[in-house]
């Protein structure tokens, strides 16, 4: 029987999600993080194994033969997926977040039905157009596709256990503490 539980937690890009993550994991230092593997490029301050475990196309290909994924998906054409293992391994210590997108969510839902599915949320959709608009890389074009993936992913807000809106980080990753912390009275 496994020691720890499972918490999914997604949100639209620009919403502030890795800001508010890191609020969490340090105001509970026992909570794992899930290391996803990416074909896509580390950004500037991402360390591989800690932030993803950056891989190439034929290696992702190689660990979908393998069966090494609890859950893949391809967004924004790059691969991202969730290692069964190491999710096995770190739920015999305790709990386990994941940062993915909702196809993803939902695709873990299907083989671990008590996972705890948490939404993080942009106080407004002005405010989500403003942040991904403010993101200053972007053409027009990839905005627009960006905005598009957003709202889709809004719309699946209504599948998840909770909603917590990121108005201010902290107060926002005081929320999901607390469901945490609910989640261990159970
Ligand atoms: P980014 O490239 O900005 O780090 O992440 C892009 C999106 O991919 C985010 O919504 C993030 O939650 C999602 N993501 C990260 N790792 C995984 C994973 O292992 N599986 C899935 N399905 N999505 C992931």
């Amino acid at each position: 029987m496994a020691k720890g539980k499972l918490f999914i937690i997604s949100g639209a890009s620009g919403v502030g999600k890795s800001t508010v993550l890191k609020k969490v994991m340090d105001g509970r230092p026992d909570l794992q993080f899930s290391v996803s593997a990416t074909t896509r490029a580390a950004r500037p301050g991402e360390q591989e194994g800690v932030h993803y475990y950056f891989v190439t196309h034929e290696q992702f290909q190689k660990m979908i033969a393998e069966d090494a994924f609890l859950e893949y998906d391809a967004h924004n054409k790059n691969y991202y997926g969730t290692p069964a293992q190491q999710v096995e391994d770190k739920l015999q210590k305790g709990h386990v977040i994941l940062d993915i997108e909702p196809v993803g969510a939902f695709n873990v839902q299907k083989k671990r039905p008590d996972a705890t599915l948490i939404f993080i949320e942009a106080p407004s959709w002005e405010e989500l157009e403003r942040r991904l608009r403010g993101r200053g890389d972007t053409a027009e074009d990839q905005i627009a596709m960006r905005l598009e993936r957003a709202k889709w992913e809004m719309e699946q807000k209504e599948k998840y256990h909770y909603v917590v809106v990121n108005d201010q980080a902290q107060a926002c990753a005081d929320q999901i503490l607390h469901i945490i912390a609910q989640a261990d009275m159970e």
